[in-house]
């Protein structure tokens, strides 16, 4: 018999979606299967794939077909749902299908050339024995291995009995601690008892508590712990044969430290009732149906996501559950964690490379049911999935920006529909094409209107600061903003102050020639850092010193505007000389674990004012903060996106969520220079329906989604005559394809131009029905390879969200 397997390969420089036929050896019959990773031979190199299908037919071919060369996995790292998944999202977003099953699997296991095989269980055969010598764990290598010994191997893999580590760098490995187990019997611990002396006090203690221990295999610093004695006496009692010590696994678990208190499920008020039964309903009957949980900031919805998981756990499924990277905040993990425990298994980028590999391996050993994470969580390998639910769905963070340019919400929401299981969508303010599919009935609506504790939303009201900056004490905080801080930190209330995006902070301006220091490689202001007393930029990590003349005309007059995190730090500790502010950006989180020290202390009230950008809008829930002040409401507004009017909207009724979540009544003050502007007049209301209903009626007159579907291609290289030639080039056979209803904006230069001495080019095509589109874009990105060659790089966003 022979077998051929169709392998999709990583071969950066040669891109195609079709997959190359590899012979299986014969000592690998049998052994491949779809959705392992293989190592082939391509060109004079060796690169990694996966395998997609097997199959015994020879294909008629007129050159002899390579050998693949190493399998990498016992058993399919990528299960039928997965793959699959893989194909439907190659042709969605236009991406390689080799992209698209890289994003599928934790970074340790993308270009993994090294592994070993471990026993998990000690009833093994003797042939396994000898493989295995004294070591519970050898080398696992196709070239080294028999093909019995293989065969062997696999066989204990399949029964469970072994597992296959992969080592990617030292990262990956698993981690090793030590365990003690006792291994006398309850008569033999009684005969040691009596051969001790009256005074060794230790040793009765030792024995006791290896009498509590039975057989039980723990970890010598848990051991340690729970019997009160110390390494040295585990270690006496070792050389005495009272115990045997030897190295385990241990999963790396990022929240060991934290201490998490059971939560029950609370008594559900009627309209979380009505959500929780319509959602189990679902899962009861395997309907594959999506639901839009509208409900304001405080409603509960967090509650109704524990207990539809709940549900679907009794019935013994597993359950997905995705947040924005953002709002995994502890306290998210903790409420989720708090009750469900250690069935749960939390991905985010926070982790290092081997803290989720652990995770994923714990998923995928079925030994934790429910998956908490951000957008490429996703991809989790849960089986049988009961429910899916996704909080704050409106976030841009669940687009992808590379490729595969995928929106987690589409990933979520096709998964769905293979499990036969309900969606979830969750949000304050849906984005309009959720709340639209609701309204058309293609998603079932269900609200929770009223916050939990029946306090009123927080009142909001609007600094004009057109009028404010003339009587201003700082140029950042008007006079009304100041004295409502004053006034809740007398109160020994807090204060969380959000400033609107980082990006557009201090930069540095001559007031004689009006020259802007500029980033040499983007078109972009450098920003000032007080911290690291340099010059950065913002996009491509350029850092110089801070002028002290200028260097256009040498005037000593330059000198910092705008507004950034640091400057408002400063400004604020001048007027509050006694106030502890924390600030929270980009460049106080930096650190692993920073953010969470910085909710901690501001939770333990080490602080009375946070200060920070966009992070701190979600999320957070502590019961003494009473006002929310933003600073500047209007810079999301300016920006070049058909979306800027609602994520303005989002964004300030988000942080306005944060005030007022206990008994004390909250106050939200949001500094503007636009105060008629429609998105912050009904934030100011807090009236998301109105709001829909204004916005819906902007996007049918300009004729944007939801009404119409967005497809952006994006054309970049380093020179800027190819990058213009290119799509206006595309834009022309674009002309030809499309029907008179498509419009085609630009083609046009980006907001910001270049970037690392990259330039950027782009057009978006707005449409309803297009038949030709679909192949004309494939056949663009298959293309798009030899435009590679000429360093030219070509992007296809389907509904695209960032246009910057
Ligand atoms: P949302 O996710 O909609 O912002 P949360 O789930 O955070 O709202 O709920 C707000 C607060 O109300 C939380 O402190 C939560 O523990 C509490 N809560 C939720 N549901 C109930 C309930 N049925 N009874 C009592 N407290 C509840
Ligand atoms: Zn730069
Ligand atoms: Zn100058």
């Amino acid at each position: 018999m022979k077998q051929f397997a169709e392998v999709i390969v990583d071969v950066p420089a040669m891109q195609t979606n079709q997959p190359y036929t590899y012979s299986i050896p014969t000592e690998l019959i049998n052994q491949v299967f779809p959705g392992m990773r293989v190592i082939v031979p391509f060109g004079n190199r060796k690169v990694l794939g996966f395998a997609i299908n097997i199959s015994e037919k020879e294909p008629d071919v007129s050159f002899a077909l390579k050998d693949i060369e190493e399998v990498l996995d016992l058993t399919p790292v990528l299960n039928t749902e997965l793959l699959q998944l893989a194909n439907w999202l190659a042709q969605w977003t236009f991406s390689f299908k080799i992209s698209c099953l890289q994003v599928m699997l934790p970074a340790a296991m993308r270009a993994s050339y090294s592994k070993t095989i471990k026993l998990t269980s000690t009833e093994i055969s003797p042939a396994v024995q000898k493989l295995f010598g004294d070591k519970n764990e050898i080398p696992f290598d196709t070239k080294t291995l028999t093909a019995s010994a293989f065969k062997e191997l696999s066989k204990l893999k399949r029964a469970n009995q072994a597992e296959v580590l992969y080592q990617v760098r030292d990262r990956a490995k698993a981690k090793k601690v030590t365990a003690i187990q006792g291994c006398l019997s309850s008569d033999q611990l009684a005969s040691a008892r009596e051969t001790l002396r009256a005074n060794a006090a230790k040793s009765f203690q030792m024995l006791d508590y290896l009498t509590t221990l039975g057989l039980e295999q723990v970890t010598l610093k848990k051991a340690m712990q729970d019997s009160d004695l110390s390494a040295a006496q585990f270690t006496s009692a070792e050389k005495k044969g009272w115990l045997v010590k030897t190295k385990v696994e241990k999963y790396r678990d990022p929240y060991r430290e934290a201490v998490i208190e059971q939560s029950q499920p609370k008594q559900l008020k009627p309209a979380q009732l009505t959500a929780v039964e319509r959602i189990n309903q679902a899962i009861t009957d395997h309907q594959k149906s999506v639901f839009l949980l509208q409900g304001v900031t405080g409603s509960g919805k967090t509650e109704v996501y524990l207990q539809t998981i709940a549900t679907a756990l009794e019935k013994g499924q597993t359950a997905l559950m995705l947040v924005p990277e953002i709002s995994l905040t502890p306290q998210m993990v903790r409420r989720v964690k708090g009750r469900f425990g250690s069935r749960v298994a939390v991905l985010h980028s926070g982790l290092s490379e081997g803290e989720k590999y652990d995770e994923w391996r714990r998923i995928e050993r079925h030994e934790a049911q429910v998956v908490v994470g951000a957008r490429s969580a996703v991809f989790a390998p849960l089986e049988d999935i009961g429910i899916i639910i996704m909080d704050e769905e409106h976030e841009t963070s669940y687009k992808q920006e590379d490729m595969p340019e995928y929106n987690a919400r589409d990933v979520a929401i096709k998964r769905g529909e293979w499990h036969n299981c309900p969606v979830v969508l969750g949000s304050a303010t849906p984005s309009l094409e959720s709340r639209a599919r609701a309204q058309k009935g293609v998603y079932e609506w269900l609200r929770l209107d009223e916050r939990i504790n029946g306090q009123p939303l927080p009142e909001v009201n609007l600094v004009d600061m057109r009028q404010a900056l003339k009587t201003a004490p700082a140029l950042d905080i008007s006079a009304p903003l100041l004295s409502a801080i004053e006034q809740r930190l007398a109160q020994n209330e807090q204060v969380v102050l959000m400033l609107n995006r980082r990006g557009y902070s201090s930069f540095l301006m001559c007031r004689e020639c009006g020259f802007v220091l500029k980033c040499p490689n983007c078109d972009i202001s450098l920003t000032l850092h007080m911290d690291s007393r340099s010059m950065k930029c913002h996009y491509c990590g350029h850092e110089e010193a801070i002028p002290r003349t200028c260097p256009s005309c040498q005037s000593k007059k330059i000198r910092y505007y705008g507004t950034g995190t640091e400057k408002v730090e400063k400004e604020l500790q001048e007027l509050l000389p006694t106030a502890k502010i924390l600030r929270m950006d980009v460049d106080t989180t930096r650190r692993k674990g920073a953010h969470a020290k910085i909710l901690q202390q501001f939770g333990s009230k080490e602080a009375n004012i946070l200060l920070g950008t966009q992070m701190i809008a979600k999320g957070l829930d502590f019961p003494d903060v009473t006002l929310v002040g933003v600073l500047n409401a209007d810079t999301s507004l300016s920006l070049p996106n058909f979306r800027s009017a609602e994520r303005t909207f989002q964004l300030l009724t988000q942080v306005s969520g944060r005030a007022g979540r206990a008994e004390k009544t909250g106050e939200v003050l949001i500094q503007t220079f636009n105060p008629e502007h429609y998105a912050i007049q009904l934030a100011k209301n807090q009236n998301y329906e109105k709001f829909f209903g204004i916005e819906m009626n902007m996007r049918h007159r300009g004729g944007y989604p939801p009404y119409f579907f967005t497809t952006q291609i994006v054309v970049s290289g380093g020179s800027e005559a190819a990058v213009a030639k290119k799509i206006f080039g595309i834009n022309g056979q674009l002309q030809k394809v499309l029907s008179p209803q498509a419009v085609i904006l630009g083609p046009t230069p980006k907001p910001i131009m270049r970037i690392n001495n990259q330039f950027y080019y782009q057009l978006v095509i707005k449409y309803k029905k297009e038949p030709k589109l679909e192949q004309f874009l494939e056949e663009l990105l298959l293309s798009s390879q030899k435009d590679a060659a000429r360093n030219l790089k070509v992007k296809i966003d389907r509904d695209p969200v960032d246009f910057v």
